[in-house]
């Protein structure tokens, strides 16, 4: 991306902390390729669509963390219509699982004041007795890219001065992904359908038909892509806990001085560099 000056990089690249500018961790990992993306742009076929289906699909992605966000922090708005199955999804789900997320943690700007980054975390969470960074996606997997992303918040939040500043009430442990997706199942042969951005994908590969729970014990056909019977929309929630960071908060770092070379010229003029 082209900067027009130091104010428009300084908005589009990182936070200002206390007066101090500093680089958003999500900015940073832009440094790191993302195969699913260049498959994605390469299906879609034409840059500003495949443009377009990504921000309406962050949208959709920022509703729905809104409406559970808002779950926790009392919030009075509506929940929109359609993320409803997925915030149904999460309420069954968490009427048993019990997660907690603290309402005064929830969508935190922090900061690492010993590697000047900054970025928002979801949320800081009690899950099974520990204490943590949950961060909340909505995809249909977990992909590596999340690691660098929740290890460089833990390692921000495990320094004395923002533990400090922020009053958390015990330290942070370890990190988990909620994931949360919507997608409708075809009644005839398990496949999956999902819309995001205004684009539908259907996935019905034999395998993944199998390890589909309805479906494994029956005996499944193939649909033409025109016979599949789609069911309600429905949410699918799964949470999973990444508790080993080590590596990633160094890959973090890494990627870090990676970003920080590439950006030189701007990181100079707004004094973060020398
Ligand atoms: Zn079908």
């Amino acid at each position: 991306m082209r900067y027009t000056d130091t104010n428009h990089f300084k908005k589009e690249c990182g936070y200002e902390v206390n007066g101090v500018w500093m680089p958003r961790v999500t900015k940073i990992l832009d440094i790191k390729a993302k195969p699913g993306l260049d498959i994605f742009f390469k299906e879609v076929g034409d840059y500003s669509s495949a443009e377009d289906i990504k921000n309406k699909s962050a949208e959709e992605g920022t509703k729905l963390h809104r409406a559970i966000q808002g779950l926790f922090t009392g919030s009075q708005d509506p929940i929109p219509e359609e993320v409803l199955p997925a915030v149904n999804a999460f309420q069954e789900f968490n009427a048993a699982r019990k997660i907690e997320l603290h309402p005064e943690f929830v969508e935190r700007l922090i900061w690492s004041g010993r590697h000047h980054y900054a970025g928002t975390v979801d949320a800081l969470a009690m899950v099974d007795g520990k204490f943590g960074v949950l961060d909340i996606k909505t995809s249909t997997g977990f992909w590596p890219e999340y690691n660098l992303q929740t290890a460089a918040y833990i390692s921000a939040l495990q320094e004395f001065e923002i533990k400090k500043t922020l009053s958390l009430p015990q330290d942070v442990q370890t990190r988990w992904i909620l994931r949360i997706d919507q997608n409708k199942l075809c009644g005839r042969c398990g496949a999956m359908l999902r819309e995001k951005g205004g684009r539908i994908k259907i996935r019905n590969s034999k395998s993944k038909i199998r390890n589909n729970f309805e479906f494994r014990n029956s005996n499944f056909v193939l649909c033409a892509e025109s016979a599949h019977e789609w069911g309600e929309l429905r949410g699918e929630v799964e949470i999973r806990e990444f508790p080993y960071f080590y590596n990633d908060t160094k890959a973090f770092v890494a990627a870090k001085i990676l970003w920080e070379w590439e950006n030189g010229y701007w990181l100079r003029r707004v004094g973060y560099l020398q």
